[in-house]
């Protein structure tokens, strides 16, 4: 199959949080199965260019069509990790993809409505006709649309669309003059309930929506977050859509990539192990410890890595700092976000705790850091509100640092409790907490540190069964390219 990815990230060159993981993994694992793909990005100025080879431009010239006239753009191409990536360069007075991050501005739903339209037209122009067009988030929502409404009538009437929904919380509300800007020329037409009509704003349009109408398949990205989207708040509103276009909306558990991901082999971790070679881990430790200044001792190291946004607990993450050090544990975090209050917030707390031996914030992102936070610590705490999938825990099992996590989305399928699953012991893998509250995070937090206390090799042994738990992307590979194959069929 030939499968064409849009998207507005793709790790490492252009990564903010697990939607660059998932499509960069997700397109690895495609091409190892034999079919061929491509990814469409903005050319971001910010990107990490350093992991990119091959930079050249392959298409000069676009025209893209956008409100009464025309953007000219550039088009190169790239590999990244020896993925095939386009990244398209609009020239036009808007900047769009030069400011220096890749989120955070007023006019996001033009930017990304503009890359949505820039690379339809890429795919017209170019004669590029995949069997599946694969979008993502509502960034390129509207690519679906753009698919059936405009492009299947100009030659790409065989090109079938899937979209996947990384995170319900952003869907891409925006006035319908939008519409006239990428040429869907009626708003009457579009800007009702059953096509793009925002449910809870009768004036404005919602691209996500749009994409759940559109595409020919429609998931998120794990499969207890499909069923809480359906039939509890967490569809944010989706629900109703979700609910018409029930024979045609799944969940698919994300995978990772172990390659990227692999404390054998990992560039960036001081030393190497594997579940046979276990006590290698504690120099890990040990290096962390050095490089963000946090004493030596005999106490656990607990983590969070991860962006400092609401949908993580931000309360649940600062109790955990409190409590961990207050019941002899270390804690170390590496976190941002693009809000500057909660920003400056937790660069309060940082200074607040400075002086303290047992613990450091690293408020930023730092790819390479992660990477030795893993390996390093002993625990990592994910106790979110909500999480569609979650890789965090994904990666912590990998590194073999037991994962300590709210039941909730990806997090309640991919981590056993130690003490309550149902599951057999040989399969248990971390702690779990129902409630998003102080006591709830607590008795999973005690329960963890008592066993690393308490039962030393106990601790190892569950660690070390998180290592053995296969989330690569080998079944979820496999169940894509199963809903492809439908979509292409049916
Ligand atoms: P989300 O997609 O909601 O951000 P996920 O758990 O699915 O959460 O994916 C988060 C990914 O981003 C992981 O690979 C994590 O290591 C990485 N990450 C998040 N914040 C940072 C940071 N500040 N520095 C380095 N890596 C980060």
């Amino acid at each position: 199959m030939y499968i064409v990815m849009a998207a507005s990230e793709c790790a490492p060159v252009a990564k903010v949080g697990g939607l660059g993981d998932v499509v960069f993994g997700l397109a690895r694992e495609l091409e190892i199965r034999g079919n061929s793909v491509e990814i469409i990005l903005p050319k971001y100025d910010c990107m990490r260019y350093d992991h990119i080879w091959g930079l050249q431009v392959t298409w000069e010239g676009l025209m893209v069509p956008w409100c009464d006239g025309h953007v000219p753009c550039t088009v190169w191409f790239g590999f990244v990790h020896g993925s095939k990536c386009f990244f398209i360069e609009p020239h036009s007075a808007d900047r769009f993809f030069e400011r220096g991050t890749y989120y955070g501005f007023p006019d996001e739903h033009v930017r990304f409505a503009f890359f949505s339209k820039a690379a339809m037209e890429f795919l017209l122009v170019s004669g590029k006709r995949p069997d599946v067009l694969h979008t993502h988030d509502w960034q390129t929502a509207l690519m679906p649309v753009l698919l059936c409404e405009i492009y299947a009538h100009q030659g790409m009437a065989n090109v079938r669309a899937m979209h996947t929904i990384h995170n319900f919380k952003h869907q891409g509300t925006a006035g319908a003059d939008l519409l006239w800007s990428v040429g869907l020329n009626r708003p009457e037409y579009y800007c009702q309930p059953d096509r793009l009509q925002d449910d809870h704003n009768p004036t404005a349009i919602n691209l996500m929506k749009g994409a759940i109408t559109y595409a020919n398949y429609t998931n998120t990205v794990s499969p207890r977050h499909a069923w809480e989207a359906r039939y509890t708040d967490q569809g944010c509103g989706l629900g109703h859509t979700l609910y018409r276009f029930a024979d045609k909306f799944g969940g698919i558990l994300n995978g990772l990539d172990y390659e990227m991901w692999n404390p054998e082999l990992d560039p960036y971790i001081a030393a190497h192990y594997t579940a046979a070679t276990f006590a290698r881990k504690a120099d890990n430790r040990t290096a962390l410890r050095r490089r963000l200044l946090v004493a030596e001792s005999a106490k656990p190291l607990v983590a969070y890595v991860g962006r400092l946004d609401t949908q993580k607990g931000l309360h649940l993450i600062r109790h955990a700092l409190h409590w961990s050090l207050e019941n002899g544990a270390q804690f170390v975090l590496l976190g941002a976000s693009p809000e500057l209050g909660i920003n400056d917030e937790f660069w309060h707390l940082k200074h607040h705790l400075n002086d303290l031996p047992d613990c450091h914030l690293e408020i930023g992102y730092d790819e390479e850091l992660a990477h030795l936070i893993y390996a390093g610590a002993d625990l990592m705490v994910v106790p979110s509100l909500y999480e569609p999938c979650g890789l965090t825990q994904m990666i912590a099992l990998r590194y073999g640092t037991v994962p300590v996590v709210r039941a909730v989305g990806g997090l309640a399928d991919t981590v056993f409790d130690w003490d309550h699953s149902d599951r057999p012991v040989a399969e248990r893998n971390g702690f779990v907490f129902d409630h998003a509250d102080f006591a709830g995070l607590e008795s999973a937090l005690r329960r963890a540190i008592g066993l690393w206390n308490d039962a030393p090799a106990l601790f190892r042994q569950l660690a070390r069964q998180g290592m053995a738990c296969d989330y690569s992307w080998n079944r979820p590979g496999a169940d894509y390219v199963g809903v492809y194959e439908w979509i292409r069929h049916k």
